[in-house]
């Protein structure tokens, strides 16, 4: 049987873009503050009163990177099911395409969940509880990002 895997990537590539919206893949950077002067020997924190860090030494950053995706509200009211029982109400399903991946420069098939440090739906932060590579034909086409609400201090 001759299938043509190409003409069914391109269809899904197609449909990937249809009822799609932004979502942010946020990388949080933490570097040394410049501002501070570094004691490698007693490992010293900076100044107390350095306007640009505070004193933490530490210079937080964000790397925000905008991709198109497909997002998915789970209500709790599915009645489809996933290996291990329900999707969890409030989880979010968030399905990109491998060339957004590719255009932005994340990974595609070594995706980690600590790859970014949050992603950014309709203004909410989450992280990653699963991914799901989707293959064809031995081809790595999207992935299903299952995403819980960020709770912070947890
Ligand atoms: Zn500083």
């Amino acid at each position: 049987m001759n299938v043509n895997y190409q003409s069914i990537l391109k269809k899904i590539a197609d449909v990937s873009k249809i009822d799609s919206q932004p979502v942010y893949f946020i990388k949080v950077i933490e570097t040394r503050c410049p501002d501070c002067p570094y004691d490698p020997i007693t490992g010293s924190t900076g100044r107390r009163y350095c306007p640009s860090c505070g004193g933490t030494n530490k210079i937080i950053t964000e790397e925000k990177l905008e991709v198109t995706a497909n997002v998915e509200y789970i209500t709790g009211l599915e009645t489809q099911f996933e290996r291990g029982g329900k999707f969890e109400e409030g989880t979010v399903i968030v399905t990109v395409h491998r060339s957004e991946l590719e255009r932005v420069n994340l990974p595609t098939e070594d995706f980690r969940s600590d790859s970014v440090s949050y992603i950014d739906v309709n203004n909410r932060r989450y992280t990653i509880q699963h991914l799901t590579p989707q293959y064809l034909h031995g081809y790595m086409y999207e992935i299903i990002f299952r995403l819980n609400r960020y709770k912070q201090g947890v």
